[in-house]
């Protein structure tokens, strides 16, 4: 869980000079004062410069410019793991999605990490390749679902992930290789490397047949609709699992009755108790608040520690 408290190094003016800087430098083109409550999946949010780039070498010169700046950054993909607060940002979010490359040699998927999942999942499935079919209609890019490693009805996607190129704080562009042991629940190696953007990865995809696999794809999209992940905006699970509870954090929050519990615009899902739904203009306080009242509910009654999964972005 990645909670930013970030010290105002430089101010909102200083940080418009710093995104004036990077567009004469290294090339990007800048988003100024886009809408996070329009902008991000959750629809909650205030204000921030959004960094796009136009090739590898812009985005890894802006990347060491921020890094040798000493002006923080945030890498953002699709936004559906992130809760942004209500106020104007001044950190630079560098966004991934004009990465939009795809091909497939053979079995192996290499993607450019602001693809959307789910359309990978549909092409490949089409295709008879199997490995991502299970994540058709998940919300995300695939650079996002590398990040979080992302994982749905039973799978996980460094399951099929062969390699990963990314690009560091000097603007080197490095190539991963999966080694056992890297990727665990909800964790992959490039949580610990701190600024890297994701840029590609390869998949190693198996020949299976596509009439089976469009249908499990449809299938697992159709139990998201009935679990009431497209209902309202929200950003998935606000909770990690926990095998040592011995049940699902959905479960358990809804035995302890939080089912529909809201706090101003925010309102527990009465589908499952683990998501968050902004069902009326929620404020980022209003999460905030609701989260922290299932933290302590589960604390209080059950002496359980939830671990958040939900990234929130908070800058000071
Ligand atoms: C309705 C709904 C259902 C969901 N269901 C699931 C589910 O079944 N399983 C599951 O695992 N998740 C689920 N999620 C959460 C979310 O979809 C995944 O975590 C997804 O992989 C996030 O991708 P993103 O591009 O939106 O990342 P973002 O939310 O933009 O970012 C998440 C984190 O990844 C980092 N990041 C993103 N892209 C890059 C990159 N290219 N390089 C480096 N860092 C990067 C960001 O800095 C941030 O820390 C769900 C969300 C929603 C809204």
């Amino acid at each position: 869980m990645l909670h930013l408290f970030y010290d105002n190094i430089h101010s909102m003016k200083g940080n418009k000079d710093i995104f004036s800087l990077a567009r004469t430098h290294c090339g990007v083109y800048t988003d100024e004062d886009v809408s996070l409550g329009t902008a991000s999946y959750f629809k909650i949010g205030g204000f921030a410069t959004i960094i796009h780039h136009e090739s590898y070498s812009t985005l890894a010169k802006a990347i060491r410019f921020f890094h040798e700046e000493g002006c923080h950054y945030e890498i953002i993909g699709d936004t559906s793991n992130m809760l942004f607060a209500d106020i104007e940002y001044s950190v630079p979010l560098v966004s991934t999605r004009d990465l939009q490359q795809w091909s497939i040699y053979g079995t192996q998927l290499r993607a450019e990490s602001g693809v959307s999942i789910s359309l990978l999942a549909q092409k490949t499935s089409e295709m008879g390749l199997k490995g991502l079919e299970n994540f058709f209609s998940m919300p995300g890019s695939i650079g996002g679902a590398v990040y979080m490693n992302a994982r749905c009805f039973g799978s996980e996607i460094s399951d099929s992930l062969h390699t990963v190129e990314y690009i560091d704080t000097t603007g080197a562009l490095c190539a991963y290789t999966m080694k056992e042991g890297d990727f665990f629940y909800k964790h992959s190696p490039f949580q610990d490397i701190s600024g890297a953007c994701i840029v590609s990865c390869t998949l190693n995809l198996t020949k299976d047949d596509s009439n089976s696999l469009v249908s499990y794809a449809k299938q697992c999209q159709a139990q998201r609709i009935e679990r009431g992940h497209f209902d309202y905006p929200c950003a998935g699970s606000i909770f990690k699992n926990n095998r040592a509870f011995g049940s699902p954090t959905g479960k358990i929050l809804d035995t302890l009755g939080m089912k529909e519990l809201s706090v101003g615009g925010a309102r527990v899902s009465s589908k499952n108790a683990n998501i968050i739904q902004n069902v009326e203009n929620a404020r980022s306080q209003d999460v905030v608040e609701l989260i922290e009242l299932l933290e302590q509910v589960a604390q209080r009654r059950l002496n359980l520690q939830l671990e958040r999964e939900l990234e929130i972005l908070h800058v000071h």
